[in-house]
């Protein structure tokens, strides 16, 4: 038999190995424990939606729709050879016209099951928040992840500015609170479709006497959604893009008080942000209040969260008119910008003893011994691999044990357990109900 292939993950599906484990954790638990406190439910939707959800919900002429969807047809016929040590599977697709995606974001999703379960007639507001992994085909040379987790919060039902402004406290919250100092706050509003129609023209004519400098990407932005150009990170697109007048000098009266509220809202609370003209996300969905949190230790990709509002998408998705508000937490770059300052998260607590057996025989009552002991919530390891006395005592150590406990012949006799705690050499006599007590402690 030749030589064994390994199999890799999928390239941008990085596993998440136990010492990635507690940061992933204190983020997870921060949000769960935090968007509670702001009245926050949970939600869970399926990784798959009809690829139609996306289509109509994010845009047609979206990075995302156009190009980093995982679409899935009808599988209509597989292959699969295998010889020893090497596996190959060949798939022939047809295309269907109920294909479905790998969820790319957490929004549509989400409106889509209120819309669905007529959540809007049971109440008329609610606040939903969702964790979980989201999809998308992202070049992998540019060394992004194509699978990745975000946390994600949900205002549905309101198109009042304290919505608004009580998301974007929520989402800075969450940093502070997660340990990550830092952030800043960009905010901006794109105005409604009404205010958007009039500075997308006002934009066009700007940009079309330099239509040619722009970078590729915006230059076929330009017809499809020009407002993209603003947030093109090329230096020329930049450069021209600075000339534009801000969006908020096109608004309509009530887009300006909306975000006159906001902003006075948000100064209230004693929140420090700062207005960026330039900001407008890429997403087709968002109307008025977008904002953006970032941190500067992250380089030229600095979001750690986005979001914004977003008044037409209910009704986009066969729902009343509902207005809404949310954003999304990027667990990935939240994660690399607390590694970044050090944030070393304290070793998970080590066991609370190790069960040591003296020679072979007792090994059937010290595995009796654990079960009774794990019964009560204590951390037990011991041995299973029949090992000398010394060579137990080592993985005592090194699994940070509290304690050891030496089990032989004559201390099941007694009934008497010795302990050993680790930090300080002590020894103990203890019978087995003491030692479920001591551990406990
Ligand atoms: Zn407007
Ligand atoms: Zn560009």
């Amino acid at each position: 038999m030749g030589k064994i292939e390994k199999i890799s993950a999928p390239r941008g599906m990085p596993d998440t190995l136990p010492s990635d484990m507690p940061l992933l954790r204190r983020i997870e638990e921060t949000a769960h424990r935090v968007f509670r406190i702001y009245g926050y439910e949970e939600i869970r939707t399926p990784m798959f939606e009809e690829t139609r959800l996306f289509v109509r919900g994010i845009g047609e002429a979206t990075d995302i729709v156009e190009k980093e969807m995982y679409t899935f047809a009808a599988v209509t016929s597989a292959r699969v050879q295998s010889q020893p040590g090497r596996t190959t599977v060949s798939l022939k697709t047809e295309f269907a016209e109920d294909a479905i995606t790998l969820r790319p974001e957490g929004t549509a999703p989400v409106v889509r099951a209120v819309v669905e379960h007529e959540l809007l007639k049971q109440q008329g507001f609610w606040k939903l928040y969702y964790v979980g992994p989201m999809f998308r085909k992202e070049r992998p040379q540019a060394g992004r992840l194509r699978q990745f987790e975000q946390i994600g919060c949900e205002a549905v039902g309101s198109a009042e500015p304290v919505v608004d402004a009580e998301s974007i406290l929520l989402a800075a919250r969450f940093f502070k609170e997660v340990g990550l100092p830092g952030v800043q706050v960009k905010i901006n509003t794109i105005g409604c479709l009404n205010c958007r129609a009039a500075y997308r023209d006002v934009l066009r004519q700007l940009l079309a006497p330099r239509r040619g400098e722009l970078c590729k990407d915006c230059q076929s932005r330009f017809d499809r959604n020009v407002f993209r150009v603003l947030d093109c990170r090329n230096p020329v697109c930049r450069e021209i893009a600075r000339a534009a007048p801000p969006m908020r000098a096109h608004l309509d009266a009530d887009c300006r008080a909306h975000f006159n509220e906001v902003t006075a809202l948000l100064t209230r609370a004693g929140l420090e942000f700062i207005i960026d003209d330039h900001l407008v996300r890429g997403f087709d969905y968002y109307t008025r209040t977008v904002f953006e949190l970032s941190h500067s230790a992250l380089g030229a990709r600095d979001a750690v969260c986005g979001g914004g509002r977003y008044d037409n998408l209910v009704a986009e998705l066969g729902g009343p008119p509902a207005g809404c508000v949310g954003f999304a937490v990027g667990v990935v770059p939240t994660v690399l910008a607390l590694q970044k300052q050090n944030a070393a998260e304290a070793l998970q607590p080590g066991a609370d003893a190790y069960l040591i057996a003296v020679s072979d025989e007792v090994r059937t009552d010290i595995f009796r011994m654990a079960e009774k002991l794990r019964s009560e919530g204590i951390r037990i390891e011991m041995d299973y691999e029949r090992r000398s006395l010394k060579a137990q005592m080592r993985s005592a150590n090194k699994c940070r044990a509290r304690y050891a406990i030496v089990v032989g012949p004559d201390e099941l006799a007694a009934g008497r357990l010795k302990l050993k705690q680790m930090a300080t050499g002590e020894e103990i006599n203890l019978s087995l109900d003491e030692v479920a007590a001591l551990l406990l402690k």
